[in-house]
């Protein structure tokens, strides 16, 4: 089993202030989402009200990290195959971070140091204990590999610190950096710097994030426009500066939301035929609602099937991220009897169930899996077969509820 140590900790404070493109900043108030943790009868949860915003109080103290993971320890009886410490707020600057790593040395278990920026290293030598102390892999939020620009978007005292640690790191450990991309800023000949910096440090990998500005690219706590002015890269814009890059680096380079040029996730799938005909058939008549970067994805691959199926985007970027107004515009049209959607969207399933029989229908409304393809911040630790693999499995358990809740076709 992969383990957690979950230390907590609030972004934009527990990480000696925002970055400028936080998706954390500025959030607001907003009313319960609903979700697949609320009861039938309640909207709003711990999940939805609290956890979405990662509003932890603070950092948690050491002896209760170490005690919530004894008892996960206790409850299962397996192997622990990789110890993750991960949190709200940034890792490097948890102060116990060397005694809580010490001590989950003891467990004799890879450990994985979960998104940091470094911005909580001011020497430059940090890295040296972790890496003698079982860290193998390590998440780097790098943004740029200049440290100017780390300082001024990152709100950064000591970028330099950072960048050689992350060197450091990279000479020990499997290093997968990450950079939300902002145009005119860390893309272009600035973020070919970067590749050139990480090629040449060691890293295994980097992660390229498509910068969110919008309600509809994918920030639902009221906070839109991170910042202001700022016009994301398009869908395709962003895909082509993925390729290109994985192209030209020997590391591997992968995008969020889409694309992994080396695995085609997601939804690899579409282009392999005989992966295609391991999927369950779909028979029954059914509509999928999906996020509109997925949805013309998705579409083809029911298409292919020869489904009843019709797939229908919503105006979202990312499905986890549907929240119910995205549900109020569709028009119901072309919605059939029995409907299914992202099981991690943040909607209440009573509340979704109204919305999409405002029109007198009695439409079927139930929450699909969590998971039907992988992005590009997973995909790139993956093989493309590992890829494929996990996209059967989604993908059958939904052509599955497709088959036992759809209704027989007309003709
Ligand atoms: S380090 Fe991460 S969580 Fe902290 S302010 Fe920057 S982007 Fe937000």
């Amino acid at each position: 089993m992969e383990l957690l140590a979950d230390i907590g900790g609030r972004p934009g404070i527990d990480c000696m202030g925002f970055c400028k493109y936080c998706y954390f900043k500025a959030v607001r108030d907003v009313p319960p989402f609903g979700c697949k943790h609320c009861l039938p009868i309640t909207k709003g949860c711990h999940y939805c009200t609290e956890s979405v915003k990662e509003s932890y109080p603070g950092f948690k103290p050491v002896q209760m990290v170490v005690q919530e993971l004894n008892q996960t320890i206790h409850l299962n009886q397996e192997g622990i195959e990789r110890i993750t410490i991960s949190g709200g707020g940034d890792v490097s600057c948890y102060p116990d971070l060397e005694l809580l790593t010490a001590t989950l040395t003891q467990l004799e278990a890879p450990i994985h140091l979960g998104y940091t920026s470094g911005k909580g290293f001011n020497r430059g030598d940090e890295a040296e204990y972790y890496l003698e102390n079982g860290v193998k892999e390590v998440s780097f939020t790098v943004f740029a590999t200049d440290p100017l620009l780390r300082g001024e978007y990152m709100n950064e005292k000591h970028p330099e610190a950072a960048l050689s640690n992350l060197e450091t790191f990279c000479s020990g450990s499997e290093v997968y950096a990450a950079s939300v991309l902002i145009p005119g800023v860390n893309d272009g000949d600035v973020l070919r710097q970067t590749c050139d910096d990480l090629e040449a440090m060691g890293a295994k990998g980097l992660i390229l994030m498509r910068f969110a500005n919008t309600t509809d690219q994918g920030l639902i706590l009221n906070n839109a426009p991170i910042i202001p002015g700022v016009e994301s890269h398009s869908i395709d814009e962003f895909a082509a500066i993925v390729d290109e890059m994985n192209k030209d680096y020997s590391i591997r380079i992968t995008g969020t939301p889409l694309w992994d040029p080396e695995t085609g996730a997601p939804f690899a799938i579409v282009n392999d035929p005989k992966a295609l005909s391991m999927l369950p058939s779909p028979t029954m008549e059914a509509t999928i609602l999906t996020s509109r970067v997925s949805a013309p994805l998705l579409g083809s691959i029911f298409k292919s099937l020869d489904a009843p199926v019709n797939v229908i985007g919503v105006e979202k970027d990312i499905g986890c991220l549907i929240t119910i107004e995205d549900i109020e515009k569709l028009d119901l049209t072309d919605v059939k009897s029995t409907v299914i959607f992202p099981g991690r969207a943040f909607v209440h399933d009573s509340e979704i169930k109204d919305v999409l029989n405002r029109d007198g229908g009695d439409r079927l409304v139930r929450r699909g899996p969590d998971k039907l393809t992988v992005d590009g911040e997973m995909s790139i630790s993956m093989t493309r077969d590992e890829v494929i693999q996990r996209e059967i499995e989604g993908l059958s358990e939904l052509i599955d509820m497709v088959n036992m809740l759809g209704i027989p076709p007309k003709n």
